[in-house]
């Protein structure tokens, strides 16, 4: 099972197209990015029947935040950890802890205002078991990842690619360089499920804002010991 990724921005956050015999996509971005994403489809000639499925990493409203109007022009099911769906049916917002300093000064204008999306039913409440997505003809899985948030999602490929969220910030308006999130729930079970990924054998990332980075760069930050 060959696969291929796309990875483009809806607003400040990295979404992804996993192309396999099914498309299965990672993060949904800001809210009334419709039109962007649209035109990413345009531009790479995907048909938007082929999106089956969408994997919300977290409840954010900047992951979240274009699921309802991109589930409904794809027809794909919206899949996320079943700990967070009161977060997009309801107006539950898990409001996370700034790591450093700068999470710290910034956390309170960015959660403090509920930003707005369009709430929605998911279709699929995943839990804490990995769920395989073979049978959308790609080699991988959905592993349950938290700390970031409670529920945080992260997709592994059999390529040793690994699509994580929040798990990991890199570049404007977060951190400099790549590195740990700038918020989180518990930043200690982000660093323990790091090294589960690491063990994973996880040789590339794909951070839920900035560009993918090489999985040294996370070994090293972490001190990990394989
Ligand atoms: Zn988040
Ligand atoms: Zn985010």
């Amino acid at each position: 099972m060959e696969t291929s990724i796309i990875s483009f921005k809806l607003g400040v956050t990295s979404c992804h197209l996993i192309i396999g015999r099914d498309i299965v996509m990672v993060d949904a971005g800001m809210p009334g990015k419709l039109k962007v994403f649209k035109r990413v489809l345009a531009e790479s000639r995907i048909d938007p029947a082929r999106i089956k499925l969408i994997v919300l990493t977290h409840s954010h409203f900047d992951h979240c935040g274009s699921a309802a109007a991109i589930r409904e022009y794809t027809g794909a099911k919206i899949a996320i950890h079943r700990s967070e769906s009161e977060c997009v049916e309801g107006d539950k917002v898990l409001v996370p802890k700034g790591v450093n300093l700068k999470g710290r000064l910034t956390k309170p204008l960015i959660f403090a205002f509920k930003i707005p999306f369009k709430k929605f039913t998911p279709d699929i409440l995943l839990g804490d078991e990995p769920y395989p997505l073979n049978e959308y003809g790609i080699d991988g899985r959905v592993v349950h990842t938290p700390g970031h948030t409670v529920g945080s999602l992260s997709v592994i490929l059999g390529t040793g690619e690994a699509l994580v969220g929040c798990m990991a910030h890199d570049g404007f308006p977060f951190r400099r360089s790549p590195g740990l999130p700038i918020y989180a729930q518990d930043i200690e079970l982000i660093k323990e499920n790091w090294n589960m990924l690491l063990g994973m054998g996880i040789r590339k990332i794909y951070p839920g804002h900035g560009n993918p980075f090489e999985a040294g760069v996370m070994k090293e930050i972490l001190k990990y010991k394989s």
